[in-house]
């Protein structure tokens, strides 16, 4: 079944000049990158985004670190897409991710891992509408 689901390439890797590498892994994996922008988020965007996590020690050092620098945000398509992403990513914390996955290949640690990814297909259409309109989306 074709989906979308949303991605962040997440500051520590915008830093390290690896937007280009990460999207060969997204590629090479046959999802497509249906849209694409660079932004630098707002603290008020990025607590809403991971409000969800409002409770957790990490929050604050969360919310810094995605308004740190720059990130770029994506829309992705193709088969089972949000689980085919969380695939290609990695586990969370990098020492426990996948060879080949994009965690294992470049994330620091388990707080700057280098990207996200939606964790079901409700909270990719929430999450894509957060950052895009229809006409952003060219499938
Ligand atoms: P995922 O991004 O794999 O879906 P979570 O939703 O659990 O992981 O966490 C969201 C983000 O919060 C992670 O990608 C990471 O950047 C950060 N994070 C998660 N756990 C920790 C932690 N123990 N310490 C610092 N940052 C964390
Ligand atoms: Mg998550």
């Amino acid at each position: 079944m074709t989906e979308r689901t949303f991605s962040i390439i997440k500051p520590d890797a915008t830093e390290r000049n690896l937007t280009g590498a990460i999207n060969a892994v997204i590629e090479a994996s046959g999802l497509r990158i249906v849209a694409q922008r660079r932004i630098r988020m707002s603290r008020a965007q990025a607590e809403q985004f991971y409000g969800v996590h409002k409770e957790r020690p990490f929050f604050g050092e969360l919310v810094d670190f995605m308004t740190s620098g720059p990130v770029v945000v994506q829309v992705l398509e193709g088969d089972n897409a949000v689980a085919a992403y969380r695939d290609v990513m990695g586990a969370t914390n990098p020492d426990n991710a996948a060879d080949g996955t994009i965690r294992k290949l470049f994330a620091r640690n388990v707080g700057e891992n280098s990207v996200h990814g939606s964790d079901s297909a409700e909270n990719a259409a929430i999450e894509i509408a957060q950052f895009f309109s229809a006409d952003d989306i060219v499938g």
